[in-house]
């Protein structure tokens, strides 16, 4: 666990009522004792998804994400451990205790700190390179625009940002991946002779560069920052913060680059962000749906776009719900966005984007690429090929469409079935009785108390046995402990995400109904443990004898063993 000491992450956890933070970010009705809603984590039109107040805990049994109040914020905001807590002790009025918490904030705020003012240099920067500028007037770019992005300019040096940075602030620059260091160790600017595009967070936050080269000659024509603990790309969009806050379109445009970004921008088209060189991913997917109920890919005409377009249909479709729009945009062979809006203007890119083509149709092309429909043959070869991807849809009303549609092409039915996808289907739980004691120390952490100290469970060759002592004494030091932080305590630990799905193991069950089951498995591990403790005194008798202690030991548990 991070430096927070988990005392704190227990009354955090005890003070807040997960049911509120789930509730202020999910329609949540009361189910019983529970609460359920559509999962914000995987594409559903049937809830599966519950929250329960009295462990304060969530779970999801179409997609299996489960955890505490803590595990959804960092989830569905994007957020680490620390600035979820962080968040969720606002909320509570607490204050996360400085002197744990600082290490980690402190590494991140310098972070934040290096970022900042690798940007603002940049930027004055800009004002002294006429090249930068006579290629920012070529394209149209105006003042006013390249302030909003921040647009800036890396010297052609080696120690250009360095020699600005104390000696204090060298370790922090190099942890943004603004500098870098040769086989000889000598460290040096990466970005040189750039014209750099800060990458925002959802917050408006610097958090990484891109560069475009200035030379014709120079390579590549693109550089990024490396991934690290401010920036993970296949969660960041760049310009997805001026898109939220400037744009009131029903609809995000997701584009190539950083021009096309920025010259949309100029012309008032503000609603675009760009995948940061890296196919979209599903959670770019999943990030958008949360601010918008259509995306419009834009791609360009070429074979590389068609295919880029493709990716992105495939990572969609699981995704795809019946209240949700996904529409793909060709331009003309040769054009990008920035060159299509500097030609075309505003109103030609409007236009442009109204001929959209549907899912449903790019999804049909792709399916009957290069088949004769007309023959049995290309019929057949069709029906196979579109399993494979109406399989990946979500059930729902454009399932069904689609598959009516392929029937009527191909001249064969496709049966949509209701079988659960892979993903849906119910984790493993088994009926080991140490799963059950597990679960139901978890789910009631007080049962602990009620725990004899002569059940030796050492005695069975159970795995993760190790997990029973631990719960044992974190209930020890914290007697009223609930379930949520419970769970925290196995936040990093491998065992994680097997104890979530072990969680619900007797969800069906009330608190006196839980209590039984307890004393049944108590019971049925004392007998197991005896047998266990009888065999292993047995073969030792036989191979080396027994000390008096022991035969007393072995008379008695016979004895036990004869009256039950
Ligand atoms: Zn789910």
């Amino acid at each position: 666990m991070a430096s927070i000491p988990n005392e704190f992450i227990e009354t955090l956890l005890d003070r807040i009522d997960i049911a509120d933070v789930v509730g202020a970010r999910v329609t949540l009705k009361k189910a019983g004792k529970d609460f359920s809603g559509l999962c914000p984590f995987h594409a559903e039109n049937t809830p599966s998804f519950t929250v329960s107040q009295q462990k304060q805990f969530y779970h999801c049994f179409g997609c299996g994400k489960n955890g505490s109040a803590i595990g959804f914020l960092m989830e569905y905001e994007g957020l680490d451990f620390v600035d979820a807590v962080k968040d969720l002790a606002q909320l509570a009025g607490m204050e996360v205790p400085m002197t744990q918490y600082a290490g980690q904030q402190k590494h991140k705020t310098n972070l934040y700190a290096a970022t900042e003012k690798a940007a603002r240099i940049f930027q004055q920067q800009l004002k002294a390179s006429p090249q930068v500028i006579r290629y920012l007037k070529q394209r149209q770019i105006s003042g006013q625009t390249s302030k909003t992005f921040q647009l800036g300019y890396a010297l052609n040096e080696w120690d250009g940002l360095i020699k600005r940075f104390g000696a204090d602030e060298q370790q922090a620059l190099a942890k943004t991946g603004l500098t870098t260091q040769n086989d000889h160790g000598r460290v040096y600017d990466k970005f040189r002779n750039r014209l750099i595009f800060p990458i925002h967070d959802k917050r408006g936050r610097v958090i990484a560069f891109g560069g475009r080269a200035i030379e014709a000659d120079q390579k590549p024509k693109y550089l990024n920052s490396p991934e690290t603990d401010l920036f993970h790309k296949s969660n960041e969009l760049y310009g997805l913060h001026l898109a939220r806050k400037h744009s009131n379109e029903d609809h995000v445009l997701v584009v190539e680059g950083y021009m096309d970004v920025v010259a949309l921008h100029e012309k008032g088209v503000c609603n675009a962000v760009a995948t940061l060189g890296t196919a979209t991913s599903a959670q770019h997917i999943s990030n958008l749906f949360k601010v918008w109920d259509k995306i419009v890919f834009c791609f360009d005409g070429d074979n590389a776009g068609i295919q880029a377009a493709e990716k992105a249909m495939i990572t969609a479709l699981p995704l795809y719900l019946d209240n949700k729009i996904i529409e793909f945009l060709f331009l003309p062979e040769g054009e990008d966005p920035d060159s299509f809006v500097l030609k075309n203007g505003k109103d030609g890119f409007l236009a442009a984007i109204k001929m959209a083509k549907p899912l449903a149709d790019f999804l049909l092309e792709i399916i009957s690429r290069n088949i004769n429909i007309n023959s049995i043959d290309g019929k057949a070869q069709l029906y196979e090929k579109a399993k494979g991807y109406i399989r990946q849809l979500p059930k729902g009303a454009f399932k069904t469409m689609i598959a009516q549609q392929i029937g009527e092409i191909s001249g064969v039915a496709l049966k949509v079935t209701n079988q659960p996808t892979p993903q849906q289907k119910k984790p493993e739980t088994g009926e080991n009785p140490l799963r059950k004691l597990i679960s139901l120390l978890l789910n009631t952490p007080q049962f602990c108390e009620n725990l004899s100290n002569k059940l030796n469970l050492r005695a069975l060759s159970f795995k993760g046995i190790e997990i029973v002592d631990k719960i044992i004494e974190i209930q020890h030091n914290n007697p009223q402990i609930n379930a949520a932080a419970m769970m925290e305590h196995f936040r990093d630990s491998e065992y994680s995400p097997y104890l979530g799905h072990l969680m619900r193991m007797y969800d069906h069950l009330d608190e006196s109904q839980k209590a039984l089951e307890f004393e049944d498995i108590l019971n049925y591990l004392n007998k197991l443990t005896s047998k266990a403790e009888i065999e292993r005194l047995r073969n030792k008798q036989l191979q080396s004898g027994l000390n008096s202690a022991e035969k007393q030991a072995l008379v008695q548990l016979l004895r036990q063993k004869s009256n039950q």
